[in-house]
């Protein structure tokens, strides 16, 4: 097996000063061309995540490994990281070449092959040409892939990015980050990349780690975490869920179903669980309803939670109506029904064969 080339090993973090840790015992590892995502909401210790990584703070326990090797007590210049922040910290005096060569001056490389280097690394972000040019002259985007050929052109072991995509509009937000999924992937770049918003992280990333106040809740592919959500925490971050009380029965082992009663009428799906849930079958559980498993019942007879439309919200091909069901529930139906106005009463129908399941004490 090939090492991992970036480890951190139980790391604990508290800043002088502060009443709890900003990072708690986490442990993650990112294989070799990986890009690993971490995502959590203001404050759940992303960015302490990676200035641990880049030698900025060191850890009170645990280890940062790089390419299997101990770093924990190298300062940041000999770690090799590549960062790129969310304000791009480009010096504006200075071309768009000599701020991706930058770094290289000062590891005291020469001065042509910074020029090839830092040519090399524009075309890869695809800004050839624009060497000459004075970074104020440049757009946010493009200022953006300045900021990442003068992270990449060093060659880091490690590319960390503290929500680089955050100062662009939402437009050539989700260009982007199609562009540097591709890139960093064309690249064989291993990357850290640390946002607040999953469907960034979604979109970016090989896998995903949550983390809230500190502690790591869950990590795996974008898909592990949406179907099979760990704990209640991970289930209400990540997506649009209604958690909802439900029962596990029946079904086989590794797989029981799940009955979801409301208003007086059972609707069930099979369960999909993180690893080690069903063990804990006999528990109580809460059923993750999401939009896109849920549909408006076309025929009153339908087995189907009776409810009533409180919001709608026009989303393109569907509709996303907020239904307070009997039982008091609330959950978000996706439709292409338009003609469902708010304070009609309608009928809920459960349209997924599973359904996400978590633990109600998790
Ligand atoms: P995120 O990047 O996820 O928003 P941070 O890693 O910046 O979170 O912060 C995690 C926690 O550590 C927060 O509670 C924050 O207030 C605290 N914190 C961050 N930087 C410092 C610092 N330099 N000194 C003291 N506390 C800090
Ligand atoms: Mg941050």
């Amino acid at each position: 097996m090939t090492a991992s080339a970036l480890q951190l090993a139980r790391v604990t973090h508290r800043y002088a000063g502060a009443e709890r840790d900003a990072l708690s015992d986490v442990t993650l590892d990112a294989a070799p061309g990986e890009l690993l995502a971490i995502v959590g909401a203001s404050g759940s210790g992303k960015t302490t995540a990676l200035r641990l990584v880049a030698g900025y703070e060191r850890p009170d326990a645990g280890a940062i490994l790089l390419d299997g090797a101990d770093v924990t007590r190298l300062p940041p210049e000999r770690r090799g990281c590549g960062m790129v922040f969310q304000h791009y910290a480009l010096f504006p005096h200075l071309s768009v070449e000599e701020n991706v060569a930058f770094g290289l001056e000062a590891r005291g490389v020469a001065r042509a092959e910074r020029r090839t280097r830092a040519q090399r690394a524009l075309e890869a972000v695809g800004l050839a040409g624009t060497g000459a040019r004075r970074v104020q002259a440049l757009s946010g985007g493009e200022q953006q892939r300045v900021a990442l050929a003068r992270a990449l052109v060093i060659e880091p072991r490690v590319l960390l990015l503290d929500e680089p995509l955050s100062n662009l509009d939402p437009t050539l937000r989700v260009a982007t980050r199609d562009e540097l999924r591709a890139l960093l992937h064309r690249e064989r770049v291993t990357a850290l990349f640390v946002t607040h918003d999953q469907e960034d992280a979604f979109a970016v990333a090989d896998r995903v780690a949550l983390l809230q106040a500190g502690r790591l809740l869950q990590v795996g592919t974008p898909e592990t975490l949406y179907d099979r959500p760990a704990s209640r925490a991970v289930a209400a971050f990540i997506g649009r869920g209604a958690l909802v009380p439900a029962t596990l029965a029946n079904g086989t082992d590794a797989a029981p179903d799940v009955t979801i009663t409301l208003g007086g009428v059972a609707q069930r799906a099979a369960a999909r669980m993180a690893d080690g849930l069903a063990d804990g079958r006999a528990h109580r559980v809460l059923a993750v309803l999401r939009p896109e498993q849920l549909a408006l019942a076309s025929d009153a007879a339908d087995a189907a939670w009776p409810g009533r439309v409180t919001s709608r919200r026009f989303a393109g091909g569907t509709t996303v109506h907020q239904v307070a069901l009997d039982g008091g529930v609330t959950v978000q139906v996706a439709s292409a029904d338009r003609g469902v106005r708010e304070g009609d009463t309608v009928r809920v129908r459960l349209a997924a064969a599973q359904v996400a399941v978590v633990g109600a004490d998790t």
